[in-house]
């Protein structure tokens, strides 16, 4: 098909053509003397991604899955008991992992649509008097729902009752593009994957570990090996990796990693909320269709899960945005297959582009009989960006 595919999935996210410039390098001696300086690009680059100081950032040859598993495993033990808020595909599967490495979980059945539910955590926190759970989970942004939760109040709802589990954040789809805070928040493990907010490729799972996590991976009894973060930090420490390390996604990370400062983290966080705010104005404002999210404080600035009403199949319309226009829209997983599909706006993203996948998403509801109004949601985006344009364009000035 000519023309290029228009990739709008919440991530993979586009690589900038900078990024794909800079993986595009001879393989070369891992271990020589000069490769220390690319790891430590690296990793302290991504201190400040992380918003940490007495974090450290950690790189895996996984996606960010293997994240969630070196949390688990390098932290905890058989039979410790975890708590957890289940609300979406990703949530989900994160507790099936703990369910299937052998934890005891308290699992918060929440519904899809809706974020982590502070107040419920709270009260098994308040429950637990003898301190029998060890790791509250928390999933910052589901992206199979298009929800963001307030990692920052779980964690004051940890210390109003004192409470010394770890903290775990899957930050997958929020790091690099809705705030994230490591040391303010006191997270103890971060964890997130580099095909998002980070603009590469997938293969780099992205993790950050508090002092507090080191500390508890020294006599926790999960049995682990390739993710062990003992060897990883070791190596580390001298600027090596423990096994050969995926070198070009390491230089495409060097790079994206320098774009980010060079625009700011916090400019490209406003610009993710700006951005998403146009996206929501076209779907409520201009289909006048539901968003899955259900409430506008769990609204996510990095994915959009748009509701296809009642006996539409929002399967047919990604199916058609697809083969007839190029363009790719993520799909309802799992419960909400067929019900919604997903617009991803997270990484190296702006309005024109995002005009694209409006237009785009557009036309395949109506090829697929969705009664909407041709340009509707285009004008509605349009406007509010223009509304709003001040958040995005007093950085430039
Ligand atoms: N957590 C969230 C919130 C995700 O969106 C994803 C993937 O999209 C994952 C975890 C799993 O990450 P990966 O596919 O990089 O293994």
């Amino acid at each position: 098909m000519a023309g290029r595919n228009f990739l709008f999935v919440p991530g993979p996210s586009n690589v900038p053509d900078r990024v794909l410039r800079a993986m595009h390098v001879a393989m070369e001696d891992h271990r020589s003397p000069s490769f220390p300086e690319l790891t430590r690009a690296c990793l302290d680059g991504l201190k400040g991604v992380f918003k940490t100081a007495s974090g450290t950032p950690l790189l895996f040859p996984s996606s960010g899955t293997g994240c969630w598993e070196a949390a688990l495993t390098n932290c905890l033990s058989p039979g410790d008991k975890v708590l957890i808020a289940r609300f979406g595909q990703f949530s989900h599967l994160w507790t099936d992992m703990c369910q299937r490495l052998g934890f005891d979980l308290e699992i918060l059945e929440t519904p899809w649509g809706e974020g982590a539910p502070v107040a419920r955590y709270l009260a098994s926190l308040r429950a637990d008097e003898r301190h029998a759970i060890r790791a509250v989970l928390v999933c910052q942004n589901e992206t199979a729902t298009g929800v963001t939760s307030d990692v920052a109040a779980v964690r004051r709802a940890m210390d109003s009752v004192n409470h010394p589990a770890l903290l775990f954040v899957d930050s997958v789809s929020a790091l690099g593009s809705i705030d994230f805070r490591m040391d303010d928040w006191a997270v103890d493990v971060c964890i997130s994957g580099s095909q998002k907010g980070l603009m590469l490729p997938a293969g780099l799972g992205v993790t950050c570990v508090s002092p507090k996590a080191l500390e508890a991976a020294r006599s926790a009894t999960s049995r682990r090996c390739y993710f062990d973060y003992r060897d990883m930090v070791q190596a580390n420490a001298s600027g090596y990796f423990p096994y050969t390390p995926p070198l070009p996604l390491l230089y495409g990370l060097r790079e994206s990693l320098q774009m980010i400062a060079e625009e700011g983290l916090d400019n490209i966080l406003r610009r993710h909320s700006y951005l998403a705010g146009g996206v929501r104005a076209a779907v409520l404002e201009g289909w006048k269709l539901k968003l899955c999210a259900v409430a506008p404080n769990w609204y996510s600035d990095t994915v959009s899960a748009v509701m296809v009403p009642e006996g539409k199949d929002a399967a047919a319309v990604i199916e058609r945005a697809f083969t007839r226009y190029n363009l790719s829209l993520g799909a309802g997983l799992s419960k909400v297959a067929g019900k919604l599909f997903r617009i991803g706006h997270l990484g190296d993203l702006n309005e024109l582009m995002l005009l694209g996948a409006i237009c785009g998403a557009e036309m395949a509801m109506l090829d697929c009989g969705l009664k909407i109004e041709a340009g509707s949601g285009a004008a509605a985006a349009q406007s509010y960006w223009r509304n709003h344009s001040s958040a995005v364009e007093t950085r430039a000035a």
